[in-house]
């Protein structure tokens, strides 16, 4: 991946700076050359760290409204450029033209919550009244910023997860450090473009490209750093998670989300919405559908119907408005999802469409008969194949769903409330969508996952307490009480 060719720079604390090592990026569609980016050294990484300890400071010093319209100078700035940022999106990583402007609209999303979030960052007073001797004191707290916060981000949304970091740890006033994933370094070099034109002073945010297995360690392992907040795959968050030590930690990692179809669904909802939930980003998407528990009456229904939605997919050049889904990461990945589809029919799973391979290219897929001890049926596929499961009862729905090492989102169809609301309360995920596939999200809402999805919510008011720690201030009144 070497080569001496520049392209792109990096942004470290304010400057943007070329390397001799650097990494190609490639589209994935046909592997064609698109830039290259730094490969970043460990000294480049302490370089950001140290320039991030003053920047901690100014960060923290930066009045709320200047915060503010810093948010919202990027965000327009962003709204101004929609289709280069689209592009870009499209280009470096597998999401259709169609995706990534919904990603660019909602990143701009992102960055405008942000903005008004900042003026929400609320400490409360204290009744210390409340303890004997404590009569005399009066007091709040106050949340503060944290200091310095390592971001780490994933391939799969380059930009709009990138903002949901960034955004809240500049409303919340923190210095940030991020780390993009390495296939797709492009889309988060032009997120701080954004904040580069809207003003934000050098040293506050830095975008370091590069491998982590290179630059990773003194990342997450630096003392100044006082939280590390990742999304990515499970492997790599618990590595991180391990080595990180003594800082806050906040892990958005993957999920095989389940979605329940009861028998009283409105079948063509439910089909539409799963099948999107199922393939949307070629299914490398951590809230996407994986599998779906149908109830034995409309199964025959529901499967007939949702073959006929996929075989209607377009699949291919995913610059054209008119192409459903594009190509995978990269072709090293569409080959496991080709091993495990594989693994699993050799097991004695039914192949009811798709399964075909092309370069990086992975045809929709859809199984049934999956028996539970393959891969597939545990860990999560992040690609764009879905298993279909008839189940006998709703009880056999919520355990089957809960039966696997993941929690991050659920979806049921039903019309019968007294169910939607069990479902509410038996289902292990961090979020449960009545009527929806597990793929719904707005960037305002609470996100985030148990068990092996992860530790902590995203979704900027939600990110802003993760960023922030309470300090209690008390005062001792000469007098006895404040009210006599
Ligand atoms: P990944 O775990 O391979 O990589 C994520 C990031 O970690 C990349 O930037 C990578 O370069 C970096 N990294 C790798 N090794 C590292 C190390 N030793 N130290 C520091 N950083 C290191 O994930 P991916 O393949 O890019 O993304 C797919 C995964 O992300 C899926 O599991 C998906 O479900 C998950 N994801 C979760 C959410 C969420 O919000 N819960 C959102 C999107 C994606």
């Amino acid at each position: 991946m070497k080569t001496k060719m520049h392209g792109n720079p990096m942004f470290v604390a304010g400057k943007w700076i070329e390397k001799e090592d650097v990494i190609e990026v490639l589209n994935p569609q046909d592997n064609s050359f698109i830039s290259t980016v730094p490969s970043a050294s460990k000294e480049d990484m302490l370089l950001a760290i140290e320039e991030a300890k003053e920047g901690a400071k100014i960060a923290a010093k930066m009045p709320v409204h200047l915060r503010i319209s810093i948010l919202n100078k990027a965000a327009e700035h962003i709204e101004e450029n929609q289709e280069k940022f689209a592009a870009t999106i499209a280009l470096e990583g597998s999401k259709t033209i169609r995706e990534a402007t919904a990603e660019v609209r909602r990143c701009i999303q992102t960055l405008k919550i942000s903005a008004e979030e900042a003026r929400r960052i609320h400490g409360e007073t204290i009744p210390f009244d409340q303890a004997e001797g404590s009569e005399d004191r009066i007091g709040y707290y106050y949340r503060f910023p944290i200091g310095i916060i390592a971001a780490i981000t994933p391939f799969n949304d380059p930009l709009n997860l990138v903002a949901h970091k960034v955004g809240p740890a500049i409303a919340s006033g923190n210095a940030i450090i991020v780390k993009p994933a390495t296939l797709t370094p492009l889309s988060a070099l032009l997120l701080a473009e954004a904040f580069d034109y809207a003003g934000l002073p050098p040293k506050v945010l830095s975008v370091i490209t590069g491998k982590g297995s290179k630059i990773g360690d003194l990342l997450v392992t630096h003392p100044a750093v006082r939280m590390v907040s990742f999304t990515g795959g499970l492997d790599t968050g618990e590595a991180i998670a391990r080595k990180a030590g003594l800082k806050k930690i906040s892990m958005e990692l993957g999920s095989n989300s389940p979605v329940i179809v009861l028998s009283d669904a409105d079948i063509e909802t439910a089909v539409e919405s799963t099948v999107s939930g199922a393939f949307y980003a070629v299914g490398q998407n951590c809230l996407g559908v994986q599998r779906i528990y149908i109830e034995e009456e409309i199964y025959e229904k529901f499967s007939t119907l949702f073959i006929d939605h996929v075989s209607k997919y377009k699949v291919g050049d995913k610059m054209l408005e008119t192409t459903d889904m594009g190509p995978m990461i990269n072709e090293r990945e569409a080959i496991r999802v080709e091993r495990w589809v594989d693994e699993a029919i050799a097991k004695g799973a039914k192949l009811l469409i798709g399964g075909e391979r092309n370069g990086a290219f992975y045809s929709p897929t859809v199984l049934t008969d999956v028996p539970s001890n393959c891969t597939i049926a545990q860990q999560e596929i992040f690609g764009p194949v879905v298993l279909l499961y008839p189940v006998a009862d709703f009880d056999s729905a919520i355990e089957k769903s809960n039966d696997v090492n993941y929690g991050l989102q659920a979806g049921i169809f039903t019309k019968d409330i007294d169910k939607a609301f069990e479902a509410i309360g038996r289902m292990d995920v961090g979020g449960i969508m009545i009527n929806d596939s597990s793929d719904y999200r707005i960037d305002g809402m609470p996100f985030g996952g148990v068990k092996g999805s992860g530790i902590g919510r995203e979704g900027v008011k939600f990110t802003i307490q993760e960023m922030t720690e309470p300090r209690v201030v008390s005062f001792k009144l000469a007098h006895k009480r404040l009210f006599s």
